[in-house]
């Protein structure tokens, strides 16, 4: 069974979604450096300030920032992980390659998840936020429409502050820019596993679930 794992994909490909259910039948942890970044800029902190400049622009926030909430996460846990959205860009991954050498726990494998442009729109017009716990949950999926309650703790859902159309053609640039020739590095590596991601989450996380235990 593999448990060092990353997801990379495009936003609202369904990383955050797959690897809750990744989380759910293997108990592996699923950190997200997204939310960790949201919640930090809920408490206030520098990091939070500093990260809210480029992500309340859609823009990536520096190797820098993002490699330290790596550090960090990977220094409290115990070696088993499905990083979502997290390698980003060459100096992520390379940073991430160097940290887990370092450690000699490897990446095991690498999903890249594609979908078309217009199940990213579709997607994010039904992603909302919880105010109150940072959960991402989507309409006709983990809720039934814009006014339930936060299925978690009962908090209000609000659609997330870089979920606007401006943001997103910006974080598409990015994702093309920037975090798809990933798919490249890892294929070089041996450790791709390319998935087709616009089908429902149960059929995507089959195939999942079908690669991590082979
Ligand atoms: P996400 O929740 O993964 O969609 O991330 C939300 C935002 O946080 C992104 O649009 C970026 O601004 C920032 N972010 C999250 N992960 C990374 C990363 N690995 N590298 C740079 N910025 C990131």
């Amino acid at each position: 069974m593999k448990q060092r794992i990353v997801l990379l994909g495009p936003p609202a490909s369904g990383k955050g979604t797959q690897a809750e259910m990744i989380h759910a039948k293997f108990g592996i942890e699923t950190p997200s450096v997204g939310a960790i970044l949201r919640e930090q800029q809920a408490a206030g902190t520098v990091l939070g300030r500093e990260a809210a400049r480029f992500t309340e622009q859609g823009r990536l926030v520096p190797d820098e920032m993002i490699v330290e909430v790596a550090r960090t996460w990977l220094d409290a846990h115990n070696g088993a992980f499905v990083f979502d959205g997290f390698p980003r860009t060459f100096g992520q991954a390379e940073a991430l390659e160097r940290l887990l050498n370092k450690r000699q726990t490897p990446l095991e494998i690498a999903f890249s998840l594609e979908v078309n442009v217009v199940t990213i729109e579709k997607r994010v017009c039904r992603r909302l936020a919880c105010a109150k716990c940072g959960l991402i949950v989507s309409i006709g999926w983990h809720i039934e429409s814009a006014a339930s309650p936060c299925p978690r703790c009962g908090g209000a859902l609000v659609r997330r502050a870089d979920d606007t159309p401006e943001t997103l053609q910006r974080r598409m640039i990015e994702y093309c820019e920037k975090s798809e020739p990933l798919v490249a590095f890892y294929a070089g590596r041996g450790l791709l596993t390319r998935i087709a991601a616009d089908a429902a989450p149960e059929t995507v996380f089959a195939e999942i679930a079908s690669a991590l235990t082979k």
